[in-house]
């Protein structure tokens, strides 16, 4: 006979982790299935300024470490192994992993989202030869250097105050002629003298020898190109969810995110979503750890 676990928790990040505490607490056999290692994309920052209790901030990775110890103490499980199809069909739910199959009375989808790419015909080729997404992970490669940010939300505003205190000169790409970032960023910005924006404009190419050594710039209104010469592009344009692997077994919305609400709910009776893979007014830290005490609210109702 398999085994029937209480609740399966697929991703390892503070939603994941925050359901396995609450689940683990409650009593239910739980699991967390996660790909890589705990923390999700919190632990590609390296500190964390808005997550309560942390005066002095806390690094993201140590913060995942800590959630997964903790939701262990009360004897959750973690299993590395990367979910490729589920099955929720039936009352009991599969979940088929790289390292075979998984049953559940119920399933907390907690896979977060990740970067977005340009799209851009050799970006992928330089991803780590000067393309990145995390400024926090990478930044300190381009000390004293010339990089370009490239996005107009919030992620992008802190990507290029963060890397301003780090390279030489940045440059803050943005397709329009307004940020969509918040005031407390955009006040800071302002008072930041070596970032450039360069409003309504696109990059159009990343030109590159060895390595990165600059983008070409498209003006979306004249379309005229300008070349700038830098050693870094940091691509800051949102995120995917990672929804992929559901295959039409519960319901998306347009952008892909997991349909679901405040109640963490799916369309699927039993199976809760958790997090940044939900559809939600704000992707915070503190946003999921609530999802993932409230999916377990929810499950265990069920
Ligand atoms: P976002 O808010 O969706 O912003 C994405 C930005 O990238 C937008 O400015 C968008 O331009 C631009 N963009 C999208 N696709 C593009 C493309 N193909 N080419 C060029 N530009 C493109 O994403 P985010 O900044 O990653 O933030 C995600 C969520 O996390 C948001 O809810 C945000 O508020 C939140 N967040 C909060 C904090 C914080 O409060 N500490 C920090 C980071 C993120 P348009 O403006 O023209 O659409």
């Amino acid at each position: 006979m398999q085994h029937i676990f209480d609740m399966i928790i697929i991703g390892g990040g503070p939603a994941g982790y925050s359901a396995a505490l609450y689940a683990s607490r409650a009593g239910m056999d739980c699991v967390v299935l996660e790909k890589m290692s705990p923390g999700g994309q919190m632990a590609l920052t390296d500190v964390i300024d808005n997550y309560p209790g942390f005066e002095a901030g806390v690094d993201g990775f140590d913060l995942g470490m800590k959630m997964q110890t903790q939701a262990e103490r009360f004897g959750a499980k973690t299993e590395y192994a990367e979910v490729t199809d589920v099955d929720f069909t039936e009352k009991i739910k599969k979940v088929r992993t790289t390292a075979g199959e998984y049953l559940s009375k119920t399933v907390v989808i907690a896979t977060g989202a990740n970067a977005r790419e340009l799209g851009l015909e050799n970006e992928k080729e330089f991803v780590g030869r000067g393309v990145h997404y995390c400024a926090h992970c990478d930044g300190r490669f381009y000390k004293d250097k010339i990089v370009a940010v490239v996005g107009g939300g919030n992620s992008a505003v802190q990507d290029a105050l963060y890397l301003s205190r780090l390279a030489k000169k940045v440059y803050l790409i943005h397709r329009r002629d307004t940020f969509r970032a918040t005031k407390i960023y955009l006040s800071q910005l302002e008072k930041t003298k070596n970032v450039e924006i360069l409003f309504n404009s696109t990059v159009a190419e990343i030109l590159t020898d060895e390595r990165v050594s600059g983008v070409k710039i498209k003006d979306v209104n004249t379309e005229k190109t300008e070349n700038i010469v830098c050693d870094g592009v940091f691509v800051s344009i949102g995120r995917k969810p990672v929804t992929e692997f559901l295959k039409g077994s519960v319901k998306l919305d347009n952008g892909g995110y997991v349909l679901a609400d405040e109640t963490t709910k799916t369309d699927v009776a039993g199976v809760f979503a958790a997090g940044d893979v939900r559809t939600k007014a704000l992707r915070q830290v503190v946003t999921a750890v609530a999802d993932g005490a409230t999916a377990v609210h929810f499950a265990e109702e069920f």
